[in-house]
């Protein structure tokens, strides 16, 4: 075998979300050819409406994510940071107003509040800078089948489809992920999907002005503002430009309630009367009745391969409630595992057969490799999308309770 030519080969990948390109470049970094098919337009150059009507325009990134970035290049890890606003902890405001300072760590440990849309341009533009990735925007994935090796793809702009051969296909696209769709055809997969009873609606918070009008955070910009009411809760996280992103997360009944602009600003000065005076009332009612109300839910897999040739990452794999902020930082963390396995394991980047891959062949180190992946992460995973959904008790009540605020003042002794 050893005079035989060899060729490189061939990783798909579903989706350039932050989980998408951060895959890509991992496999190309350990030699790889990658090809990603992403159904939205290159978000470098569209207006960034589109996108945050879908998703948090801001999002917390912690050592997790940072580490994972590191692994394929401790200058984008450093990049992204600068852009960072670190929140060195919780800043609880209660109904009479009254702040409350909860340090994250006592030695001054921060989770970063990043700009989900320049993050995944910062990789984007990793992605575009590497000469073994291609990407190609407009392609929907819409097909996959695994024994023969190649996911269909739909060019959304011609309408023309096409079937393209990989080697490995990984499944990065998302919640509703259609390669997970399709996996399920042909994997035994464990699945589930929850839909919790609240939904979230974004609110802009402007950047208040100082005497010379210059602009200012109307909030302390290195906490995570959360306003705990019981059985919901508003919260902010800061942005360069000086204003907050706030989140109010609620349940359908309760919300469903508040139709009228009237009946908007009386519940909001009932529950948040310091933050209508920093969001301003016009833009509050305006925003609360406009932007779009959004389900949470949680989706739990297993296992997340496929023999030799798929393996679903990020929320393909995982979707959490935000309320650990940790939904991103474990995706990007799946890719850092899976390249730690892949390099100590020895996963070849080439192999012997033809331009075509080969349908029987099973690599049986890479197979093994993935079926490892998948019985060692899936315990992980599984305790952190518990973790999340504890952890919105703990944001909207507990913080707020006596039993709470003593163990933690213990905590900081
Ligand atoms: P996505 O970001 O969903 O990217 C998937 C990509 O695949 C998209 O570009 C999509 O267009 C593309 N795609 C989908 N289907 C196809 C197809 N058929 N063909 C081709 N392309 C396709 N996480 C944190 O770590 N910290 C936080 O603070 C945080 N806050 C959050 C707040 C809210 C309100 C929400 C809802 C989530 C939050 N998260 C947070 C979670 C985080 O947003 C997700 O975990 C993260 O976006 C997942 O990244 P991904 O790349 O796996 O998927």
């Amino acid at each position: 075998m050893s005079g035989l030519p060899r060729r490189t080969r061939k990783a798909v990948v579903a989706g350039a979300g932050p989980v998408g390109c951060l895959a890509a470049l991992a496999l190309a970094k350990q030699g790889w050819d990658v090809e990603i098919y992403e159904c939205r337009a290159d978000l470098r150059h569209t207006s960034r409406t589109p996108l945050l009507q879908q998703r948090s325009i801001n999002l917390a990134i912690s050592h997790r994510g940072i580490a994972a970035l590191e692994v394929v290049n401790p200058a984008t890890a450093q990049r992204f940071l600068q852009d960072a606003i670190p929140m060195r902890g919780r800043m609880i405001h209660t109904l009479s107003g009254r702040l409350d300072s909860q340090p994250y760590d006592k030695d001054g440990q921060s989770i970063n509040s990043i700009d989900r849309t320049l993050l995944n341009i910062g990789l984007l533009d990793e992605v575009a800078a590497s000469n073994k990735i291609k990407i190609l925007y407009n392609h929907k994935v819409i097909g996959a089948d695994f024994d023969r090796k190649f996911i269909t793809v739909k060019d959304t702009r011609s309408n023309i489809s096409f079937d393209s051969y990989f080697d490995f296909c990984v499944g990065a696209d998302g919640s509703y992920s259609t390669i997970r769709q399709h996996l399920m055809r042909v994997v035994r997969m464990d699945y589930s999907q929850e839909y919790i009873r609240d939904e979230y609606i974004e609110l802009k918070m402007p950047a208040g002005r100082d005497a010379d009008g210059q602009p200012v955070f109307s909030l302390d910009p290195n906490h995570l503002h959360i306003w705990p009411r019981q059985s919901f809760m508003l919260i902010a996280l800061p942005n360069r430009d000086k204003s907050f992103t706030c989140t109010l997360f609620a349940p359908v009944s309760v919300l469903d309630c508040i139709r009228t602009p009237e009946a908007a600003l009386s519940w909001f000065r009932q529950y948040f009367p310091d933050a209508i005076s920093a969001i301003g009332e016009k833009t509050l009612v305006e925003d609360f009745l406009r932007n779009p109300r959004s389900p949470l839910i949680c989706t739990k897999a297993k296992p997340y391969h496929y023999k030799d040739r798929a393996i679903l990452l990020g929320d393909a794999a995982h979707s959490m409630v935000p309320f650990y902020g940790q939904g991103l930082n474990c995706g990007l963390e799946d890719v850092r595992v899976l390249s730690v396995l892949f390099a100590r394991e020895g996963v070849a980047s080439t192999t012997f057969d033809g331009v075509v891959p080969s349908i029987d062949a099973v690599d049986e180190q890479l197979a093994s490799t993935l079926r490892y992946y998948s019985e060692n992460r899936h315990q992980d995973l599984v305790a952190i999308c518990e973790l999340a959904m504890d952890n919105y008790v703990v944001m909207r009540h507990s913080v707020t309770t006596l039993a709470y605020l003593s163990r933690k003042a213990l905590d900081n002794i």
